[in-house]
């Protein structure tokens, strides 16, 4: 028996430092050749004589061939750094170079490598003659195994979003090429044309770039239109594009209304192509109860997250199946909607009035409310992000990216732990970018103002002399459990008491980064930034809220609680923000705006209350012990008379704001009045 075998394996890790390549080749080499190896394929004129070897490099050196002590590789690494004077090489096996070319593109893809593809692709398109060709051979051929493995649950998605970049890194290099074959050889063809959009309003969108990215994947044309785009302009470019279908999402509340407009207009155009629907505040219900009624000859379907998408589109991009598909869908909304009304009326409320007989009564008589440090607003500009990453609760990041569980544990799952540690690298990877390179700015504005509760209001003693409005849960309780409105956990004229508000962003800058990215074809880092951003934004009012606590409202002066306790709002007094459960009102971000004067730090309210840019978060504090989360339920017709009447509004304007807690029908109540 023989013994040959490849020796510049061993040193690829090291490629672009020949010191230490050669090191390792002269030295294994040597100690092979003792142990019978007969024939070695190595380049000559790389090799050192093994004598001639430094003998601090040899000794690290052996130490890796003979696999001497555990941190044999972290000590060459290190060493190495120094020898090139070039930065670190990641230690990566490239085996998988030594393949065929189509072998070397359809890895590349699989596993979203982008190291040498540009090169890969120029090598395929000389033996292939024709850059379309390699397109639809080698490159597809990659990307449906990569859409096979995703649908069967062993890719993920960032896996996926990753093999998209590849993909797409290949075709940019392959375009120019083909833009002078196209006489020979026509254009990739495409399985259909989607416009999406971020409905008016709204600025959320990592989540429909996710899906652009997944229908990509498979073929699809994506033609995304960004956020805050009006009905019109979804419209007329879904109508010159020809586009097969229509996507919109949307993340918070008043978007839901928006997605019916757009659906009534497309209604009233005469269009007949598919509606999806998808983002944070949109459900099946929703869909089926409030969205569908409005577009009756097309048809709406709601799309749970990126993963279904392409089902969804595939079969209602097939002649045969779409039919019995839609029949299917419909079908299903009739007996949702039909669900939905029967239970609306058995759900009665408790009266506003008997709610509020059931307010949370606190024993103000016993109790001195903290006096905040200073009174007034104050802004941070420039606030250190390197400060906030340990205030980042990864949780939510996982499950922006799909993959659920809870954090540090999802780390070690059985089922998503390789796609989410490779996905926490790169996230840890990108942090550090964002704090060295300064990628974008934190700012953040705080204040407190004395206050005090006036029935379900907080009135606040400020220069613009402004009234918060809090609304008050009306489903009936058991015995012993108050009606809550937030205003409770405020004192009653006659007591001291102060409120405190807040807006931060760490988001100033991250869309410029964003579409550069984008423009790269870079989709993995776009939706990266923006999903570190809204961490990091979300991390920056986890941190102001303690260092309110500790030092700026000083309540808790000597509170020590660790990230997770944080997470875990294991502290005293509560920061909720307008648009979740306990006041679902985003208008109510106007007053808070006017309080803070929350512009001055670069955040900007939409016209449905969404805060510019997305990675920004606003609340009120409370200090009292006893505050609460909570979620305020469905309320009735008479809360939401009076609430229209404090906040200067007719009813109607009052219940499309509060649409998705109304515990009624507007529709039919208006139609009963009317009979
Ligand atoms: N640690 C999580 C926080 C998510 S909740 C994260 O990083 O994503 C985000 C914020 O929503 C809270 O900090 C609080 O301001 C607000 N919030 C949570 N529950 C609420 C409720 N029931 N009512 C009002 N606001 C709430």
């Amino acid at each position: 028996m023989r013994v040959s075998g490849g020796v510049s394996n061993l040193s690829f890790s090291f490629r672009g430092n020949d010191r230490v390549r050669e090191a390792i080749h002269s030295a294994f080499l040597y100690h092979a050749i003792k142990a019978g190896l007969d024939m070695g394929i190595v380049n000559a004129g790389q090799l050192a004589v093994y004598e001639d070897i430094p003998k601090d490099l040899l000794e690290l050196v052996e130490d890796i061939i003979f696999d001497r002590r555990p941190d044999a590789t972290e000590r060459l690494v290190e060493f190495a750094k120094n020898v090139s004077g070039a930065g670190a090489k990641r230690e990566v096996d490239l085996t998988w170079r030594e393949g065929t070319v189509e072998q070397r593109l359809a890895y590349a893809v699989l596993h979203g490598e982008v190291e040498f593809i540009e090169a890969d692709a120029e090598e395929a398109r000389q033996k292939f003659g024709a850059g379309l060709l390699v397109i639809e051979g080698p490159l597809m051929d990659g990307m449906k195994v990569v859409g096979d493995l995703f649908g069967a649950g062993k890719m993920f998605l960032p896996q996926v979003v990753k093999s998209a970049r590849a993909m797409k890194r290949a075709v940019a290099y392959l375009e120019p090429f083909m833009q002078a074959e196209k006489k020979a050889s026509g254009s990739v063809s495409v399985r259909g044309k989607l416009v999406t959009a971020t409905v008016k309003g709204d600025v959320h969108d990592i989540g429909k770039n996710i899906v652009g990215v997944v229908l990509q994947c498979n073929n699809y044309e994506v033609i995304d239109l960004g956020v805050m785009v009006p009905a019109t302009k979804i419209l007329e470019t879904a109508k010159r594009e020809g586009a097969d279908i229509i996507g919109l999402s949307g993340l918070i509340t008043p978007s839901l209304d928006e997605m019916c407009h757009v659906a009534g207009e497309m209604e009233r155009e005469g269009l007949s192509l598919p509606l999806l629907i998808g983002g944070a505040t949109t459900s099946r219900v929703h869909t089926a109860v409030k969205i569908h009624p409005h577009y009756r000859r097309g048809q709406t379907v709601y799309v749970t997250d990126a993963s279904r998408a392409v089902g969804v589109v595939s079969q209602l991009m097939s002649q045969q199946v779409r039919g019995a598909y839609v029949s299917e869908v419909r079908e299903e909304y009739a007996k949702i909607a039909a669900a939905h009304a029967r239970g609306e009326e058995n759900k009665r409320r408790l009266s506003l009035k008997d709610a509020r007989r059931n307010a949370l009564k606190l024993d103000w008589a016993n109790y001195v409310p903290p006096t905040p440090s200073f009174l007034g607003t104050r802004v941070f500009t420039d606030y250190s992000i390197a400060e906030l990453i340990d205030y980042i609760d990864w949780s939510p990041f996982f499950s922006t990216w799909e993959l659920t569980g809870k954090f540090p544990a999802i780390l070690d799952d059985e089922k998503y732990g390789a796609a989410a540690r490779s996905l926490y690298d790169d996230a840890g990877t990108m942090l550090g970018q964002i704090v060295k390179e300064n990628w974008f700015r934190a700012a953040a504005v705080v204040g407190f103002w004395p206050a005090n509760s006036s029935g379900d209001d907080i009135v606040v003693q400020s220069d613009g002399g402004q009234v918060l409005h809090t609304l008050r849960q009306q489903l009936s309780r058991r015995e012993g459990r108050a009606n809550v409105a937030l205003a409770d956990f405020v004192a009653p004229r006659g007591t001291d008491d102060y409120i405190g508000a807040f807006v931060v962003t760490a988001g100033i800058g991250e869309d410029v980064i964003a579409d550069r990215f984008k423009h790269a074809n870079d989709d993995y880092s776009s939706i990266m930034v923006k999903a570190l951003a809204d961490r990091l934004a979300e991390a920056f009012a986890e941190r102001m809220h303690q260092r309110v606590r500790r030092e700026l409202w000083g309540y808790a002066g000597d509170e020590t609680l660790s990230t997770r306790e944080l997470v875990e709002e294991k502290y005293r007094g509560i920061r909720p923000a307008p648009g979740y459960p306990a006041q679902p009102d985003h208008t109510e971000k106007a007053t808070l705006f006017a309080l803070t004067d929350g512009e001055r730090i670069g955040v900007k309210l939409t016209e449905s209350y969404a805060m510019w840019p997305g990675a920004s978060v606003c609340g009120l504090y409370f200090s009292h012990p006893e505050a609460h989360y909570f979620g305020i339920g469905k309320i009735e017709r008479d809360q939401v008379e009076d609430y229209a009447a404090r906040k200067g509004w007719s009813v109607s304007e009052a219940e499309r704001w509060l649409a998705p807690v109304l515990n009624y029908d507007p529709l039919s109540v208006a139609r009963v009045a009317a009979e």
